[in-house]
């Protein structure tokens, strides 16, 4: 259970709708939108999907 998965391949940012290339990115990983200069977690590698970051990532916890 040591394997690392890691996928390659592109996915279009949501915030700018510009193909982000991805090479060898892990789940969880963030990464950067060369578009937006958004940063992005990668919530699943197949297919990629994207999750911003930066804004309401904390929780209004009580
Ligand atoms: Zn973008």
């Amino acid at each position: 259970m040591s394997d690392i998965e890691t996928a390659s391949g592109t996915v279009e940012c949501p915030v700018c709708a510009q193909e982000v290339t991805l090479a060898d990115v892990m789940q969880n990983e963030i990464v950067e939108c060369e578009g937006c200069a958004g940063e992005f977690e990668v919530l699943t590698l197949n297919p990629f999907t994207l999750e911003e970051l930066g804004e309401d990532d904390e929780d209004y916890g009580e």
